[in-house]
């Protein structure tokens, strides 16, 4: 039984692969299935791996991941890998990209930025200014941000 299969284990559903160990929370937070009433969900966490040492394994059910929700995932998870899942079986195989800019997926962490004036609203956007390391920061005042926060403030 390959690894792929051991934890492909859902009848249909998304399946993330290759988290960094001990980022699948904060993963389970940029997709907004932390809160209220949400799909089945199982996590499988440290799990010994060649390709990055321990990873997290995340198993959604019912659920398919769209690309746009798979991107934003890039900021904390860049190498993880995604398989849809259909009837027990990997259907789909999808990349996860970071963009050079993220619209309306975060906000700037800095209070005093000009994006947190609610009188004004304005479309939060983050550049990536470099993947590695990663250093995002915002379009509107330049600060670098924490990733930590930009994952706690997806929009
Ligand atoms: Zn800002």
């Amino acid at each position: 039984m390959s690894e792929m299969r051991r934890v492909t284990a859902i009848c249909n559903g998304t399946v993330v692969d290759h988290i960094p160990a001990g980022k699948s929370l904060q993963v389970m937070q940029m997709l907004r299935i932390d809160v209220g009433r949400s799909n089945p969900i199982s996590l499988v966490m440290n799990v010994p791996s060649g390709k990055v040492g321990r990873k997290d394994v995340l198993k959604i059910e019912d659920r398919e991941l769209t690309q746009e929700e798979l991107d934003r995932l890039a900021l904390i998870a860049p190498k993880a890998s995604v398989a849809i899942i259909r009837n027990y079986g990997v259907a789909e195989k999808r990349q996860i990209e970071l963009g050079k800019e993220l619209v309306n997926i975060a906000r700037c962490s800095f209070w005093n930025c000009v994006t947190q004036n609610p009188r004004e609203p304005l479309p939060h956007k983050l550049r990536v200014v470099s993947t590695d390391p990663l250093d995002v920061r915002c379009a509107y005042c330049g600060r670098s941000q924490d990733i930590d926060q930009v994952a706690a403030s997806i929009l």
